[in-house]
């Protein structure tokens, strides 16, 4: 068996990051497979609640310790510190990612240079957290002082895992809280990586920590934890739900980004040259696996043949194969469970009348790996539960409409609300669809921008509260106000009479 000591000399694998400590596990190890050749190629700590409560204790400790006794500016040039080790081990992280979960080493690679990014916003906001002074009264100083939250657990799935590291590890530890990150159970291999580079930005032991293991073990011990102050979520809406009601004991504060179903819409009147080309992309990117693809793709119906065949067109000419060469558009699925949930779906879409236009099952090349064929489907009504549900696999739905009207109720006929798109050059209709649209991001003539000064997260079940940006900063701090009374005049006595 190839693990990933012997991948990436010094990566401990078989123990927890806990402290500034590699501290072995009683839960033995989970095997990480590479899901383009189907080997075991890693191993992890399959954590214990006994995994947890260590590294919550060295968590409070941290908090309570050197990261409150160092300043603001302190504390971010070591997240800025990094972001610049990032940047040094993008391509080695990128292919410890790619063996982990299939995407093509470009994507991934990017990733981690974009990871460095998302941390390098945050170390500049870290000492520029302020208070105000209120007036409240004329012989008072009264003021807010943010104070962070407290102790994290940052809980993340498969599909990015150190762009997720970065965008809730960036403002939580800018905001002074200290972190419990616990990867998910076939990705988790970057994360003690990453957890090397902690060390070397000289973040002090015990800020960060790594616990790897299942959900149902790990997850939702930190969820309960009474150490723990605030849950950061990225993944699906029922474990957000176990969650929350996991987070209930004590109040914690939680955050959630969850999936999405994201309508992308095309009118007549847009240049649809860059709209084939975006909307494949988004459709397709990343096998399918991301919360936030245009998967519900609603065309106007004046446009409907000409584009629909555009797009199965590009969908056809996508290049799947195996993720660290060269030339690959998209790699395998990153699991075989994702890979079967996927298949299930086109099952269901034909079950369901729809008419499969491109691709539509394995790709017949790999005799081995989770690959599957960019699938296009039409005939399907936005009742059908491939409009409705999310496949997380390369399944694209395409649905004609007539009108702005009709565009916008379809739109928002659905459960989740992160991401919508729209293609026109009617500049009173993008505004007023920007407006009416029920999503956390809307992008007119582009699709899902998402980068580090903007707002990301979703209306519905796509989610609670935001991640990037200057607004997620708040997630991660409380707010206190004090007031300081300095008048010489005694108060009036309400017991005196
Ligand atoms: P998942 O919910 O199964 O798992 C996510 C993480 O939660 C994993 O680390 C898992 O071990 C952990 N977990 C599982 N059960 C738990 C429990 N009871 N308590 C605490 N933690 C638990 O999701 P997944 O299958 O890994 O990821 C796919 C989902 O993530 C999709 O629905 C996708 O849309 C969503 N996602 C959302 C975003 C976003 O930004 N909105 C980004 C990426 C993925």
């Amino acid at each position: 068996m190839i693990t990933a000591q012997a991948v990436s000399p010094g990566l401990i694998t078989d123990r927890q990051y806990i402290g500034g400590q590699w501290l072995e596990s009683a839960g033995g190890v989970m095997q990480s497979i590479d899901p383009a050749t189907e080997e075991v190629w890693a191993q992890v700590p399959d954590g214990t609640a006994a995994d947890v409560d260590l590294a919550v204790a060295a968590a409070r400790d941290a908090l309570n310790g050197p990261w409150k006794r160092m300043t603001a500016t302190d504390r971010g040039d070591r997240i800025r510190r990094l972001g610049d080790l990032l940047d040094e081990h993008a391509a080695r992280l990128g292919e410890l990612e790619t063996r982990d979960n299939g995407k093509v080493w470009s994507e991934t690679t990017n990733e981690v240079r974009r990871a460095a990014k998302w941390l390098r916003y945050y170390a500049g906001a870290a000492d520029k957290i302020e208070g105000s002074v209120v007036p409240f009264k004329t012989d008072a100083h009264a003021f807010t002082r943010y104070e962070p939250v407290g102790v994290v657990a940052a809980i993340t799935p498969w599909n990015s895992p150190i762009s997720l590291y970065s965008w809730k590890l960036g403002p939580a530890l800018a905001a002074g809280n200290t972190v419990v990150l616990k990867p998910a159970e076939t990705t988790s291999v970057s994360a003690f990586a990453f957890a090397q580079l902690v060390r070397e930005a000289g973040i002090p032991d015990g800020v960060v920590n790594i616990v790897s293991g299942r959900g149902s073990v790990v997850g939702s011990a930190l969820s309960g934890h009474p150490g723990v102050d605030k849950v950061t979520f990225t993944g699906s809406y029922p474990t957000a739900q176990a969650i929350m009601r996991a987070a209930a004991s004590g109040l914690k504060r939680v955050s959630f980004e969850c999936g999405g179903k994201s309508p992308h819409i095309i009118f007549d009147d847009a240049d649809l040259e860059r709209a084939a080309i975006v909307a494949t992309h988004s459709a397709f990117r990343s096998t399918g696996q991301s919360c936030s693809l245009g998967s519900r793709l609603l065309v106007q119906e004046t446009i409907y043949e000409d584009f629909l065949a555009e797009i199965v067109s590009r969908a056809s000419r996508i290049r799947v194969g195996m993720p660290l060469e060269a030339g690959t558009h998209i790699g395998p699925h990153s699991s075989a469970e994702q890979l079967e949930k996927t298949l299930d779906y086109i099952r269901i879409g034909k079950e369901d009348g729809g008419t499969v236009v491109a691709g539509g099952g394995p790709v017949a090349a790999f005799d081995r790996g989770f690959f599957v064929q960019p699938t296009v489907f039409t005939g399907l009504d936005n009742e059908s539960r491939l409009a409705r549900e999310e496949v997380f696999g390369p399944v694209l739905t395409v649905l004609p409409f007539r009108t702005e009207e009709e565009a916008l109720q379809l739109a928002n006929d659905t459960t989740y609300g992160l991401v919508a798109g729209l293609w026109t050059r009617d500049v009173g209709r993008a505004h007023r669809l920007s407006a009416e649209l029920q999503a956390g991001l809307v992008s007119v003539n582009t699709f899902r921008p998402t980068h580090w000064t903007l707002p990301y997260g979703g209306y519905k079940q796509s989610g609670l509260g935001r991640e990037n940006g200057q607004a997620v900063l708040r997630e991660y701090l409380e707010v206190k106000s004090v007031v300081v009374d300095y008048s010489s005049t005694p108060p009036e006595d309400p017991f005196a009479h």
